[in-house]
């Protein structure tokens, strides 16, 4: 285990901004998670764990403590039967390696969630999910450190209390457990509709009316493709803010000017509406501003366009949350974590 100093966190943030980590550790296997958290608690640093930097903020200070770069990787079947085979997968894994081997194995379960960037370690943390499909779906449990007991733990499904990209992970236990693998059962065979409707109207579009798991990856990739900007090519996020909640009385209201606007009820009083649609309909869709930029496909993603510190992101929000405020009297609100 090697800790280095002084590392650039912009290189491991798809966004790529953000200052300096004090101290950086590349984690391959259990012991050494164990001997992190030693050396974090031996000199009193604050840790956070690393996957694929696709869902993280780090301001220009940097993380003053140990950040963990999650690279366990393996891929092992634990069991199969007729129906279905069940994988023990490393956190290290890339996500989207392990959608494209199911489809090559003709398994299905994850297909939907092709060309989604990150870790499969961190793919229960928001319950990670596209088009239908989300881990929660075939996921059976995972293996953590409990930084609480200092031991290894199994998490069943309903232990990690999983809702609409939601986890303990993300709730109550935050920064409590270091995911050391995830385990999945996917089932043998094609996929059977109904699928998402856009994945549906694509492939309606396409003439394809045999369903096998590579013909869902291959749609679901042009969807994605044409939709989401590549980070590799335009830093992001992804859904850099999270989608409104608001009161079934704010909803009638602005379907009175906007008879287009689908709510999507929460419960009896509350309704979720598309963020991207107010920012759209704010006139910033493809617009930029301190550096950033609306993208024109999507406007619930922000692109680093070319700006070199994390204010100037934060000027841009800020703005954007501004705008819509005045727009709709709607406060949005940020998606994505920060490193603290
Ligand atoms: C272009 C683009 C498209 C995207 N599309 C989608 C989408 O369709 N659906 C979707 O749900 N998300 C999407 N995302 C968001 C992102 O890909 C997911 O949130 C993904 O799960 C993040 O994985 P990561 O390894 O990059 O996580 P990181 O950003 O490295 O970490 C995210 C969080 O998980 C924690 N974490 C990471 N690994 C572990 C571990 N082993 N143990 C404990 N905690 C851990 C981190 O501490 C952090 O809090 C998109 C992002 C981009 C850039």
């Amino acid at each position: 285990m090697e800790i280095k100093n002084n590392i650039n966190l912009k290189d491991h943030l798809t966004m790529r901004l953000g200052g300096q980590a004090k101290y950086m550790v590349e984690i391959n296997c259990k012991e050494d998670i164990k001997n992190a958290y030693q050396y974090a608690e031996d000199h009193g640093l604050k840790v956070f764990i690393l996957g694929g930097g696709s869902n993280t903020l780090a301001t220009d200070k940097g993380f003053d403590g140990l950040v963990m770069l999650m690279k366990i990787k393996g891929t092992e079947v634990i069991a199969e039967d007729e129906d279905s085979i069940t994988f023990k997968i490393g956190a290290g894994e890339i996500l989207d390696d392990i959608v494209k081997k199911s489809v090559e194995m003709h398994l299905t379960g994850i297909e939907a969630m092709s060309m989604i960037p990150g870790t499969i370690g961190a793919a229960p943390v928001q319950n990670v999910g596209a088009y239908g499909q989300d881990i929660s779906q075939t996921f059976v449990s995972l293996e953590a450190y409990d930084t609480n007991t200092k031991s290894f733990v199994t998490l069943s499904k309903d232990d990690c209390q999983f809702s609409y990209r939601h986890s303990i992970f993300r709730g109550s236990a935050w920064g409590r457990y270091v995911i050391h693998h995830v385990t999945i059962t996917l089932k043998k065979g094609n996929p059977t509709p109904p699928f998402y409707k856009q994945v549906q109207d694509t492939l309606t579009q396409d003439g394809i009316t045999e369903y096998t798991p590579d013909i869902i990856r291959e749609t679901v990739i042009k969807i994605r493709t044409h939709k989401l900007p590549d980070p590799e090519i335009n830093p992001n996020c992804g859904s850099f803010f999270k989608n409104a909640i608001i009161s079934k009385e704010k909803l009638a209201s602005l379907q009175k000017d906007y008879p287009e606007l689908k709510g999507f009820k929460v419960d009896e009083d509350h309704y979720k509406i598309s963020t991207g649609w107010l920012i759209d309909k704010a006139g910033l869709k493809g617009h930029k501003l301190h550096q950033m930029k609306v993208h024109d496909r999507n406007a619930l993603v922000l692109i680093n366009d070319c700006a070199t510190s994390y204010e100037s992101l934060a000027e841009a929000r800020d703005e954007i949350i501004q705008i819509v405020k005045d727009k709709f009297d709607i406060t949005i609100s940020q998606e994505v974590l920060e490193m603290s």
